[in-house]
């Protein structure tokens, strides 16, 4: 009896597998405002009455700040409706915050927060996150822990770049119900997306 009420507080309790990371969680939304807030947002965006994330694609972009974006754990709402900001992953150095768990939809990127995960690194533009090999190379394990737990391909890890394109030839989960124009972002910059892969270990799809 009593080992089956632990077993079932472990299945409650058990956070997305880290790979052997420290991941932190002392920096997180709070679901229980978010989910509905989320699922409304997923409702007018993609036409989906849920706040449940079953990811099939990652999202990397960079912070365009010093330090830890405070905004992604705080901000009540953006352009004008709500939830606020928020990203599933925050890295900077060998430090790695979880904000939602991945199995929440985050608001990171417009057209695809139905589909992603999103992953914020740390700095203020694409050079300097370049000048960042600690934080490109933990954003590496990352993903790649991402990518294994959820069966993601290589081929959908995604910029923020390529998203913001909002063209489905080149990243076929883009949708959105209300506004489906291109918007135009650079982040996490061209030759950092190279550089993050190419450490994802070639076994990994
Ligand atoms: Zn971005």
């Amino acid at each position: 009896m009593l080992f089956a009420w632990m077993l079932a507080t472990a299945l409650v309790a058990s956070p997305a597998p880290d790979c052997g990371l420290t991941i932190q969680r002392d920096r997180v939304r709070d679901l229980t405002a978010w989910k509905p807030q989320i699922q409304a947002y997923s409702q007018r965006h993609y036409g989906e009455n849920t706040w449940q994330l079953d990811p099939v694609a990652i999202v990397l972009h960079y912070t365009v700040s010093k330090g830890f974006p405070w905004n992604l754990v705080n901000t009540a709402h953006f352009a004008g409706e709500t939830p606020g900001l928020a990203v599933h992953y925050v890295v900077d150095g060998d430090k790695i915050w979880e904000i939602l768990p991945p199995t929440v939809r985050s608001r990171g990127a417009y057209g695809i927060n139905h589909r992603a995960i999103n992953i914020e690194l740390v700095a203020m533009e694409a050079n300097d996150l370049a000048r960042r090999p600690k934080t490109l190379a933990t954003a590496a394990k990352l993903t790649t822990c991402l990518m294994q737990t959820y069966a993601i391909p290589r081929a959908k890890v995604y910029s923020h770049e390529a998203v913001s394109k909002m063209d489905p030839v080149r990243v076929p989960e883009v949708k959105d119900l209300l506004n489906a124009k291109p918007y135009g972002k650079s982040d996490p910059g061209e030759a950092n997306m190279r550089t993050i892969l190419q450490q994802i270990p070639p076994e990994v799809e």
